[in-house]
């Protein structure tokens, strides 16, 4: 078992679940895409942290100075983390979500909004005040590409313009032509902003190499499950854009007018949007992950993540009734990230039965991407699907990362030949949108 010698020791491999066939079994957690667990050395410094946390940036005491110092310091580890250039911000935000709606609103006046119907609602839903153009969904990296450049071309020259592309798609896994799409927006007098959820757990992400002008990411997906979140680029736009939430802490100076109102000047660093007590345990645990990853290199992570696809792929590969859900082609590139769908079932009931039967969590649904998954299952991008009795619109996600041990891949396996070779031992139904046995 090679997560035994992995660099990157996470939490929570100990937990006993029940089996509803009888016994009990460790709980095999397959769902990284969703959150990911905390790395043993986040943990252990959050644990250290915990018991004198303060208030940020707003105490003379001891306790607050160390709150603070924590505070800004992460913001260096993390502008670190992603190779940012100088000048560049680091915001801290609640996740990936929270990143892309704050930019969202700091938008410049008549911005185009560039976004392929594959995106995460993370991606895709932020812009609808702007002008959003949608674009239709590659076959390929060199589609994607090609897409985007005739989309920019298109468009009136020296407007603001903003491209949303996500690095690592959350169902398929696939990687994205970052580098390659960020010098077409660029060529086109775009900005491209990174959706990095996905990516930054997995791959090194450069904002400098990859040209990109701002990348976000969430805590919880990198292993630091505290509720923290980064917008990371350019401080322009953000500087000149109304605070995203008005409050204490984005205002340097308050003062009430003579006719009764307030004048306000807002700060024009990252504080202008981190309105409210932060959470610097939060912030804390990412920046923590983030050294962790970077000491660690993501070699040794990718390589065993490659490893542990080509383990599911293969011991699946004689059961046809497996089909795997990809854009680009089963053989692209991709993160530890694999959706399927098992013919004859429905995957609601099929992931019940992992968790049921064989103490398997992994994901099922759309993912939060239901045009894509829409696109993925056949069915039209925008409309519904026809589904027929055993087969609801949906598909099951399994992903893993540090610390995965072989047993619970070989087991996902198992299970997986098992259920489609002798079906469920047990009914299950949907009762409220959730599945019970
Ligand atoms: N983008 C992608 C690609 C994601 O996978 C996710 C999370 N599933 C998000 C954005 C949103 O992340 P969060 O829920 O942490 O805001």
């Amino acid at each position: 078992d090679r997560s035994v010698r992995a660099p990157l020791p996470v939490l929570g491999r100990d937990v006993t679940v029940p089996l509803v066939t009888g016994g009990e079994v460790t709980y095999a957690a397959l769902d990284y895409a969703a959150s990911a667990p905390a790395l043993q050395r986040v943990w252990d410094d959050v644990a250290a942290y915990a018991p004198y946390y303060g208030s940020v940036h707003r105490g003379a005491g001891y306790l607050s100075q160390l709150s603070t110092d924590l505070f800004e310091n992460a913001r260096v580890t993390v502008a670190g983390f992603l190779d940012c250039r100088a000048g560049d911000q680091v915001v801290f935000t609640r996740s990936t979500t929270d990143s892309l709606n704050l930019l969202a609103t700091a938008l410049p006046d008549g911005c185009e909004v560039f976004v392929f119907e594959t995106e995460h609602h993370a991606s895709l839903l932020p812009w609808r005040e702007a002008r959003v153009r949608y674009l239709d969904a590659p076959d390929s990296p060199r589609q994607a590409v090609t897409t985007l450049e005739r989309a920019l071309a298109g468009r009136a020259p020296h407007t603001p313009a903003l491209v949303c592309v996500t690095g690592a798609s959350n169902v398929t896994g696939e990687l994205w032509p970052v580098r390659e799409l960020a010098a077409a927006a660029h060529a086109h007098g775009a900005r491209i902003v990174l959706d990095a959820a996905q990516l930054a757990p997995h791959h090194p992400v450069s904002v400098r190499d990859l040209d990109v002008d701002w990348v976000a990411f969430s805590g919880h997906k990198l292993y630091a499950p505290f509720g923290s979140g980064v917008l990371a680029g350019r401080a322009d736009w953000l500087r000149t854009a109304e605070p995203y939430l008005a409050g204490g802490g984005a205002s340097r100076k308050v003062t009430r007018r003579a006719d009764g109102g307030v004048d306000v000047e807002w700060h024009d660093g990252a504080a202008r949007h981190e309105a409210g007590s932060p959470n610097v345990i939060g912030v804390h645990a990412v920046a923590s992950a983030c050294k962790a990853l970077t000491e660690a290199g993501f070699d040794g992570l990718a390589a065993r993540e490659e490893e542990l696809i080509r383990a599911v792929r293969d011991g699946l590969a004689d059961v046809p009734e497996v089909r795997f859900l990809s854009l680009f082609g089963d053989d692209a590139p991709r993160v530890g990230v694999l959706s399927f769908v098992v013919d004859g079932w429905n995957s609601s009931h099929f992931a019940a039965a992992l968790s049921a039967e064989y103490g398997i969590g992994v994901r099922d649904g759309l993912f939060c991407a239901h045009p894509l998954v829409r696109r993925l299952l056949g069915g039209e991008p925008g409309g519904q699907v026809e589904c027929g009795a055993t087969e609801s619109l949906a598909a099951i996600r399994v992903s893993f990362g540090a610390g995965t041990p072989d047993e619970h891949v070989e087991r996902f396996v198992r299970a997986v030949r098992e259920l489609v070779r002798d079906g469920a031992r047990w009914t299950y139904r949907t009762e409220d949108g959730r599945c019970v046995p």
